[in-house]
């Protein structure tokens, strides 16, 4: 159960900068979903607070095995089959998983924050799909090269296109009377790694900082449109470089990195495996769904399959020694306590992915239902504002 880091009350010091013995003890209360629940009281403003305050399983109902859930998740299980295995229904499991992504999205904050800069990243788009076939979506990755660390993920779903019969046709069209995806929806996911990206680029090697992509044309617009990108080409500090998607993806192919890790989610997150039945129902949970992934290849797996005389892979060559400490840390108490990002920039994309808010269609569109959301918790919220303190 974990004591308290910090008062909860925002306007007090202990908030940030809590003393060493900032509270004292406060009696306790005794619930049905967490048993005894110790309570505190801030020795500064007086707020309480409890061991339940910073705990995975904050306003939870029910205590759920969250380790195992995630490994469930990463051993390709749907989240029907996990709720089936504990006798739970899936929206239990839903939220649990939520819980569970935004804590994987704070560890990359923590991550990123001391991530070294890079020579070389590597991005891609990871086709797949949203609530059914006709929404196509990519799932934009940016790679470091080489730690084939995840820095960034984007969500970016679309219209189905190309061949339809003329029944897949009329479905379609119907679909769209009811929700169109709103204007630049897969562009802003692609340029918005654009954005990203360049604080992660280590501009100061004698060699231009390298970017590896594929051919795919909408990069190649949305690069050259970019100021940054000109005014880094022009000084010979970057390049672009792109591979076709069609050469042998060896590990001799430039986006190794990204192929490697394409190949690993549609191994582990069965939305993503080939022709698979148990569809994504919703881009923000499969963006939390991505996150879990994301967190267990960059802080769990030192390396690929077998242990190499060099450790290269994931937060090993990518993170400092300092920031390896603290994921160490962190996932000593992955599964109790909710990460604490005080102070650390929080990546535009990493909001988005926090708050649930990429762009979703609706399930039931029969129905005339036009997109779900995912709310957010006031305490989710609050989490979140912590990066900006
Ligand atoms: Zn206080």
């Amino acid at each position: 159960m974990p004591v308290p880091s910090h008062c909860p009350n925002a306007a007090c010091p202990s908030h940030t900068n809590p003393p060493v013995g900032w509270f004292r003890r406060f009696g306790w209360y005794r619930t049905l979903a967490h048993g005894r629940v110790q309570r505190f009281r801030c020795r500064s403003c007086g707020r309480t607070c409890s061991t339940q305050t910073e705990s995975m399983h904050y306003y939870a109902k029910r205590h759920l095995p969250l380790r195992a859930l995630a490994r469930s998740l990463l051993e390709g299980a749907s989240q029907r089959e996990i709720a089936q295995h504990f006798r739970v229904s899936p929206m239990t499991i839903q939220s649990a998983m939520v819980r569970l992504g935004r804590q994987a999205i704070a560890t990359q904050v923590i991550l990123l924050s001391y991530i070294e800069p890079r020579g070389r990243l590597v991005f891609d788009g990871l086709r797949s799909f949203i609530t059914s076939q006709d929404y196509p979506c990519d799932l934009t990755t940016l790679v470091d090269a080489t730690g084939e660390t995840i820095l960034a993920i984007t969500h970016g779903v679309f219209l189905r296109g190309g061949q339809m019969t003329l029944k897949q046709h009329l479905r379609v069209e119907a679909k769209q009377d009811s929700w169109r995806i709103p204007e630049g929806t897969l562009d802003g996911s692609m340029s918005q790694i654009w954005q990203e990206l360049w604080r992660y680029l280590d501009f100061d090697r004698i060699r231009p900082a390298l970017v590896d992509t594929d051919q795919h044309p909408a990069y190649r617009r949305i690069v050259h449109r970019s100021p940054v990108y000109k005014y880094l080409r022009s000084r010979r500090l970057m390049k672009h470089r792109t591979t076709s998607s069609t050469a042998p993806r060896t590990m001799d192919n430039p986006l190794f990195p990204v192929n490697y890790v394409d190949r690993l989610i549609r191994h582990r997150l069965r939305e993503h495996t080939r022709e698979t039945i148990a569809f994504a129902r919703h881009s923000a949970m499969q963006m939390y769904r991505m996150w879990v992934f994301a967190w267990d290849l960059n802080t769990r797996r030192p390396w690929r399959v077998k242990k190499p005389d060099q450790g290269v892979h994931s937060e090993q060559g990518t993170v400092c020694t300092t920031g390896r400490r603290a994921l160490r840390r962190i996932n000593r108490e992955f599964f109790q306590r909710r990460v604490d990002i005080v102070g650390r920039t929080v990546p535009e994309s990493l909001q988005e992915a926090w708050r649930g808010s990429a762009v979703t269609p609706p399930i039931r569109w029969k129905k005339g239902q036009n997109g779900t959301t995912v709310t957010l918790p006031a305490y989710a919220a609050r989490d979140l504002i912590r990066g900006w303190l």
